[in-house]
C-alpha cells in the first residue's frame, strides 16, 4: 500500500526551492516589451535624472538671498525679467542679477543664478515688470535637483528583478531602450485521465471536459512564462511515462493534472519516481493535499491533484514560487493582493492543516466597509472558485475562524 509523506507547505516550498535551478539563458529585448519578465542584469543610472533642475510648482524663479524678510505685511518686491516656457534649454534662460525674478511652470528649467522657486500663491503681481513676494525662501525650495529623480551610475534594479509596468517608465525615463532578461521558461502541462475531453469535443455521459490545462495556461501566463500542452493522456501507466519523458525534452518544467493520489490508478508517483528524484508527495492542506515535486533531468516536475479546484489552488500555493525561481527571480514576495475583510461566517478547519476557503467579498457602499463571505456548496466543484473573489487561509494551528474576525483575503 502507497501512502502519502505529507509535508506543511512552508517545508515543501523551501525543500523545492532548493532543488530547483533558474534557467540561465538570456535574451536582449526591447524595454517597451520587457513587462513581467526578469532582468538578467544589474541596471546603473546612466545619467542624471531629470538631468536640469526644475521647478516643482508654477511660480517665480528666485535669488532665496533677495527674498530675505519677505512677509504679508512686508512685501518683497522684484523685477520680473521673463518667463521660462516648457522644454526650453535651461542655457538659454537669463542670469538672474540681484533683485530679479523669472516667472516659471510647474515642470519647468530653473535659470542658470535662480536657486528656489516662491509659489503663485505667495505672490501678487503689481504690473508687467514688477511682482510683490509675500514670503521668504530658501535656497532649494520648491526645486528638483538634477539628480533627483536619479543619480548617475546609482544601482536601479538588481538581475533577478520582475520587471512592473512603473519600472519600465523608469528604464525609459533612464534613455535605457533595451534590457537583458531571462529567457521565458517554458511549462509543459499534461492532462491525465480516461474521463477526460477536450471542451470542443463531443462528450459521452460519464465523461468529463479537461479544463485544467487551460486553467493552467492562464496562471503560468500570467507568470510572464510560455505553456505548452502535450494532450490529454489516459490513466496507462506507460502512456503517462512516454508523455512525461517527451514533455521534460521540450520544456524547461512540467506539469501533470491528476493521478497524484495513492489510487490503483494513479500513475504520477511511481512513473516520477523511476525517472527521477520525489521530494514532496502530500502536502498537509485543503484542497490540494495529493501534490507531488520531483526534478527529472535537473528539471521540476510537478504532480497537481486532477480536482479543478486543487489544482488551481496548488498552483498559486505551490507551483508559483517554483516557477518564479525557475525564472530568475531572485526575491519570491507573495504576488497577490490582500484585502481586509470581516469574515462574515465561522469557517473550520482541522489542526495540523491549512485550509483555504473561498470567498465572496462585499463592500458596504455607505462606510467602504469589506465583509468576506465564504461560499458553501461542494468546495470541490469549480464553480466555487468562479463564484470567489478570493481565498482565506486557515492556519494550520487554528481549528476556525471565527465569525466576526478580521481576516485577509487574497484576491484572485
Ligand atoms: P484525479 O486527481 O485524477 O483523481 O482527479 C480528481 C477529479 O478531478 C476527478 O473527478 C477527475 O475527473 C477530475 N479531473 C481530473 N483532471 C481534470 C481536468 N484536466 N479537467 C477537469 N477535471 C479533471
Ligand atoms: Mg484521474
Amino acid at each position: 500500500m502507497r501512502t502519502f509523506q505529507t509535508k506543511k507547505l512552508d517545508e515543501a516550498i523551501s525543500l523545492a526551492l532548493a532543488h530547483v535551478e533558474p534557467i540561465t539563458e538570456s535574451e536582449s529585448i526591447p524595454t517597451t516589451d520587457s513587462f513581467g519578465r526578469v532582468l538578467a542584469e544589474d541596471i546603473l543610472c546612466p545619467e542624471d535624472l531629470p538631468g536640469f533642475a526644475r521647478s516643482a510648482m508654477d511660480g517665480y524663479a528666485v535669488r532665496a538671498q533677495d527674498t530675505a524678510g519677505a512677509s504679508r505685511e512686508h512685501p518683497v518686491t522684484l523685477r520680473i525679467i521673463g518667463s521660462v516656457e516648457m522644454g526650453q534649454d535651461p542655457r538659454t534662460l537669463p542670469d538672474l542679477l540681484p533683485g530679479e525674478a523669472c516667472e516659471i511652470p510647474t515642470g519647468g528649467p530653473m535659470p542658470p543664478s535662480a536657486d528656489a522657486v516662491i509659489m503663485l500663491e505667495e505672490t501678487a503681481r503689481q504690473n508687467n515688470d514688477v511682482v510683490q513676494l509675500f514670503s521668504a525662501v530658501t535656497p532649494g525650495t520648491h526645486v528638483l535637483a538634477a539628480d533627483s529623480d536619479f543619480r548617475r551610475g546609482e544601482l536601479v534594479f538588481k538581475a533577478g528583478h520582475k520587471l512592473r509596468a512603473v519600472d519600465i517608465g523608469a528604464l525609459l525615463a533612464m534613455g535605457i531602450l533595451s534590457v537583458r532578461v531571462y529567457r521565458r521558461v517554458r511549462v509543459g502541462i499534461i492532462s491525465t485521465g480516461s474521463e477526460l475531453v477536450e471542451a470542443h469535443e463531443k462528450i459521452r455521459l460519464g465523461q468529463v471536459r479537461q479544463i485544467n490545462s487551460h486553467i493552467l495556461r492562464g496562471l503560468i501566463e500570467s507568470q510572464s512564462a510560455q505553456s505548452l500542452f502535450f494532450g490529454i493522456v489516459p490513466d496507462e501507466r506507460e502512456k503517462i511515462r512516454a508523455a512525461v519523458q517527451h514533455a521534460v525534452s521540450e520544456s524547461d518544467m512540467v506539469l501533470l493534472s491528476g493521478g497524484s493520489s495513492v489510487g490503483a490508478r494513479d500513475w504520477t508517483l511511481q512513473i516520477l519516481q523511476d525517472l527521477g528524484q520525489v521530494f514532496v508527495h502530500g502536502l498537509q492542506i485543503r484542497p490540494g493535499k495529493p501534490t507531488i515535486c520531483a526534478i527529472i533531468e535537473r528539471k521540476p516536475v510537478m504532480g497537481l491533484p486532477g480536482n479543478p479546484v486543487s489544482c488551481a489552488l496548488v498552483f498559486e500555493k505551490f507551483v508559483r514560487p517554483v516557477l518564479a525561481r525557475r525564472s530568475g527571480l531572485k526575491v519570491l514576495l507573495p504576488s497577490h493582493r490582500l484585502a481586509s475583510a470581516q469574515l462574515i461566517q465561522t469557517v473550520r478547519s482541522a489542526v495540523g492543516r491549512e485550509d483555504f476557503v473561498a470567498v465572496r467579498v462585499r463592500i458596504d457602499e455607505a462606510d467602504g466597509t469589506l465583509y468576506a463571505e465564504p461560499i458553501l456548496g461542494h468546495s470541490h466543484n469549480i464553480s466555487t472558485l468562479a463564484r470567489a473573489d478570493g481565498i482565506v487561509r486557515i492556519p494550520a494551528e487554528l481549528e476556525e475562524i471565527p465569525e466576526g474576525a478580521q481576516v485577509w483575503v487574497e484576491l484572485l
